[in-house]
């Protein structure tokens, strides 16, 4: 018997603990945020760009359980779109 109700293309990530496919929230420590700006005549200033940085190893939840997921953070960090 074929499975067809679900794409089998895609394998979501899924909390072991609670079965969530979901909700997931990421804590990054240590951000060093750069924005770069230029003044304009009028004295007031544009922000050109921004960039950040992490110097902490961001960590991965499930947003359901606050399992603790960060084994899964490299392939979630892949699929943000
Ligand atoms: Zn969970």
């Amino acid at each position: 018997m074929k499975q067809k109700a679900k794409p089998s293309l895609v394998n979501l990530i899924q909390c072991p603990k609670c079965g969530n496919d979901e909700k997931f929230f990421e804590v990054v420590d240590n951000i060093v945020e750069t924005n770069w700006y230029t003044q304009n005549k009028d004295g007031s200033f544009s922000l050109e760009e921004s960039s950040s940085q992490h110097l902490g190893t961001p960590r991965f939840f499930c947003a359901v359980c606050e399992e603790d997921l960060t084994i899964w953070h490299r392939r979630f960090s892949e699929m943000i779109f």
